[in-house]
């Protein structure tokens, strides 16, 4: 990112993908940037709009089927979001966000449904609908705390080999093969809300890292350490 340019957020289709207040991550990112200093610019991008190249992060949250299969095919049918990622864009997808982000995902029926092919995994219909609390042990590599929040989801998903799940999972059902999640370059994928960037600001300082090619200093995360004891207090065993 330019140091004299804000920080280019855009929040992909919140006309069809917004689901429990994914919208969330946008403001936890705005804020968090603004905090350290650093300006930002935030695109809410309708489905009828041609999605921009030059964002540094992209967000696109969860929903039901039919809207997500429609996301899919109008992300695909743009190649706008594919040239940002092949530029170095970051992305967080959450949910019906993140099973469009593979190559398949299963549609209204359980039909296998082509997604937009960024990352190397694939989803399918579970056996159940996955709901409630979601908790995970990240990557150690990654650097952050345990990841709380909650699913509701009827998809597993599988990982392709060079794609590394997000976290092990401890509470909940995630890809459903007790891993949750997945990253690879600057993409992340989850089935976590809460909003998940609420829920984890650890991930968030993440994301903003990976745009601004820097660490980001400390801020106050008192009620965010609150929140995130409490939650995570009601669901793993004492
Ligand atoms: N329709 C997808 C599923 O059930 C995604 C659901 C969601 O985004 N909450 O797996």
């Amino acid at each position: 990112m330019p140091s004299d340019s804000a920080l280019r957020l855009v929040w992909i289709y919140p006309d069809l993908l917004s689901t429990y207040g994914d919208q969330g991550n946008v403001l936890v990112l705005e804020q968090r940037a603004q905090r350290r200093g650093i300006p930002v610019q935030t695109l809410y991008l309708r489905s009828s709009d041609p999605v921009p190249e030059g964002g540094d992060i992209y967000l696109i949250g969860g929903g039901e089927d039919r809207p997500q299969i429609l996301a899919s095919e109008r992300l695909r049918r743009d190649g706008g979001l594919h040239r940002a990622i092949a530029r170095g864009a970051a992305l967080l997808a959450v949910c019906a966000g993140y099973q469009i982000m593979g190559t398949t995902f299963g549609g209204e029926e359980g039909q296998p449904v082509d997604g937009l092919g960024l990352i190397d995994i694939s989803s399918g219909r579970g056996t159940s609908r996955a709901v409630g609390e979601l908790a995970g042990e990240a990557d150690p590599v990654l650097g952050i705390p345990t990841l709380t929040g909650f699913e509701n989801h009827m998809g597993v998903t599988r990982l392709g080999p060079g794609v590394r799940p997000l976290a092990r999972t401890t509470v909940g059902t995630g890809n459903g093969d007790g891993t949750e999640g997945c990253y690879v370059g600057k993409i992340v994928g989850t089935y976590l809300h809460g909003p998940a960037l609420a829920r984890n600001p650890g991930l968030a300082d993440l994301l903003l890292s990976w745009a601004i090619g820097a660490q980001l200093p400390p801020i106050d995360d008192t009620w965010f350490e609150r929140l995130r004891q409490e939650r995570l207090a009601a669901v793993l065993p004492h």
